[in-house]
């Protein structure tokens, strides 16, 4: 059972990465580092609802 989640810049607000995770074995909200094309460096990015 795992579920579309998408990841946001939490600098420029864009949807950049799409994944799933196990909602039963993650319910909590996770953020990760990731690279944001538009500013073209490491953004710390968060999850959010994928529409
Ligand atoms: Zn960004």
């Amino acid at each position: 059972m795992r579920e579309l989640i998408a990841l946001r810049c939490t600098s420029c607000k864009r949807k950049n990465y799409y994944t799933t995770k196990n909602k039963r074995l993650h319910p909590e909200k996770f953020s990760i580092k990731k690279y944001c094309p538009f500013e073209r460096k490491h953004i710390l990015h968060k999850e959010a609802k994928p529409k």
